[in-house]
């Protein structure tokens, strides 16, 4: 099982939950929302296990922890993930768009400096921007838009892009989220959580029921489970192969 887009370090006992996702061999995209905890949340797993934490400064913290950009930086070099990362233009957010932007192209500005990051986006209310500003840095990796509700032009500009999507038992239970979903390429979609801000029947949703979205994406893509599985195993392979096989595909 894959969860390519979660907050372990915010569960409650995420101890309790790293243990599970290891027994149940899941692999994890763990994602952090300010680099401030990024080596907490990295010690919260063995290093052989099928986690990896991903550097983050969530959008809707930005205006309060822009001084973390520093520590971001510094941090950069030991990991292949940056995540949450992105524009919220929401209402709650919206005041701060301008800085936002400020840091988002600063980050993939870094991100391109370094040779390319696998970034997991957040794009609420915003993806227009988001998708100019990631077409402005090219370099800066292979970007998962995650909870992505575009219409079906956006997702194909993100397709065009080289974006792939991640998509959540959360975003499904919306009609907006399955039409969204129903237009991306079979071949660029993996499996998300959000947990524990994605939430299912009003509970956080945890890594191993990501999975789940194998079954709602099999009835909106019209195909029988296991081969839903199988696509988004595969996809899933081939976005984490070393960058380096990567260029030669
Ligand atoms: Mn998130």
């Amino acid at each position: 099982m894959i969860d390519f887009h979660c907050h372990l370090d915010l569960y409650p006992g995420p101890v309790a939950v790293v243990a599970q996702c290891i027994k149940q061999q899941i692999y994890v995209l763990s994602v952090t929302t300010v680099p401030s905890a990024f080596e907490g949340t990295v010690k919260l797993v063995p290093p052989d296990s099928r986690i990896r934490t991903a550097l983050g400064l969530h959008p809707a913290l930005v205006e309060k922890r822009s001084r973390e950009l520093a520590l971001f930086e510094k941090l950069l070099p030991q990991t292949r993930y940056v995540g949450e990362i992105g524009l919220d233009g929401s209402r709650e957010c919206r005041a701060t768009i301008d800085m936002q932007r400020e840091v988002f192209r600063h980050i993939l500005h870094l991100c391109a400096r370094s040779g390319g990051k696998v970034l997991s986006l957040h794009s609420r209310g915003a993806i227009v921007p988001l998708l100019d500003d990631f077409t402005s840095e090219p370099e800066a990796g292979t970007a998962v838009l995650h909870w992505f509700v575009g219409s079906a032009r956006q997702v194909a500009r993100a397709v065009e892009l080289g974006c792939w999507f991640s998509v959540g038992p959360s975003m499904l239970a919306s009609e907006r989220g399955r039409a969204a979903a129903a237009t991306m390429p079979m071949d660029r979609v993996l499996p998300e959580s959000d947990g524990p801000f994605g939430l299912m029947e009003g509970k956080p949703i945890y890594p191993w029921e990501a999975w789940k979205v194998c079954v709602s994406l099999a009835q909106l893509w019209d195909e029988p489970v296991k081969q839903i599985e199988r696509r988004l195993q595969s996809n899933f392979r081939k976005l984490v192969l070393p960058s380096t096989q990567k260029r030669l595909e």
